[in-house]
């Protein structure tokens, strides 16, 4: 029946960013659909998550890396797979943000956004696939890119080019894994209340100017993006590839 295609009962995922804001919204939507939850955070408490994991009977393993140092990928690739004999999801979820405008964007603003949004997203799904290739059972990767991927924004210059990068390595990985069973998606979230877009909401003429261009009439919430999580990490979506999925309170279709 089709709602069992939804179920992640038995599945581990990796969650980069797992302990706030989106990844922390879809973490617990994937341990909600059955999943077990192995959580990479850099500075936030992973007890809430795990506590919630738990809560579902569900289990929760924490592993502390930060991703802005690509060469931390490895150990991560390394005590994911000791801490559970086959990885079935991927979600490469954390991400930062600088602001400035272009003849004050520093190097400094344009490798660290680099190195977390794209270099060790790469370097993770590389490590991860071979796992899953390994393991010889399906897998799942989904990438998280953004309005930014589709638009140029304003001032987020390091950003956009991530974020366009990492709907372009969404399609390349997918075109490649593809034959080993393994669906390479991406999900594109809106304007989200998190800790991202704090600037934003605090600047009123931002904030109104934003919200005016949402047909939904409200930034969106980390519970938003569950739906689209789950479905791209189960089996429900075994036919999609390469693709990226808006879930943007209609901000792309104005
Ligand atoms: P957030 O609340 O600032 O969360 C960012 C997450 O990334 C945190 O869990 C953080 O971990 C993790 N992270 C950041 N730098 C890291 C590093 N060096 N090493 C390891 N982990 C690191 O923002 P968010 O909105 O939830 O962002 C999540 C993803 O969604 C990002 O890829 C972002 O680009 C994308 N996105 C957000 C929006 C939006 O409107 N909010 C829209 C489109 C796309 P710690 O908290 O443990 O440090």
């Amino acid at each position: 029946m089709i709602l069992d295609a939804f179920n992640l009962d038995g599945k581990t995922a990796l969650v980069t960013g797992a302990c706030t804001g989106l990844g922390e919204g879809m973490a617990r939507g994937l341990a909600e659909a059955g999943a077990d939850i192995i959580g990479v955070y850099r500075s936030s408490p992973p007890d809430p998550v795990r506590r919630y994991v738990e809560s579902l009977g569900r289990r929760f393993f924490g592993i502390q890396a930060d991703l802005a140092d690509p060469s931390c990928v490895k150990r991560i690739a390394d005590e994911a797979v000791a801490a559970s004999d086959k990885i079935d999801i991927l979600l490469n979820n954390a991400g930062i943000i600088r602001r400035a405008d272009l003849p004050d964007f520093t190097e400094t603003d344009w490798d660290d956004v680099m190195n977390v949004n794209l270099k060790s997203l790469f370097l993770l799904s590389q490590a991860i696939a071979k796992q899953m290739i390994a393991q010889n059972v399906p897998g799942k990767i989904i990438n998280i890119a953004s309005m930014l991927s589709y638009q140029g924004g304003i001032r987020v210059h390091s950003y956009t080019a991530s974020k366009h990068g990492v709907m372009g390595l969404t399609k390349i990985m997918a075109n490649e894994l593809a034959p080993h069973g393994i669906n390479v998606n991406a999900i594109a979230p809106g304007y989200m209340a998190t800790d991202n877009t704090q600037a934003l909401r605090d600047d009123p003429v931002r904030n109104e100017q934003i919200l005016a261009r949402i047909p939904a009439g409200r930034w969106g919430e980390p519970n938003d993006l569950q739906g689209a999580a789950v479905f791209l990490a189960s089996a429900a979506s075994n036919y999609m590839q390469g693709e990226t999925i808006a879930v943007d309170g209609g901000w792309l279709a104005r």
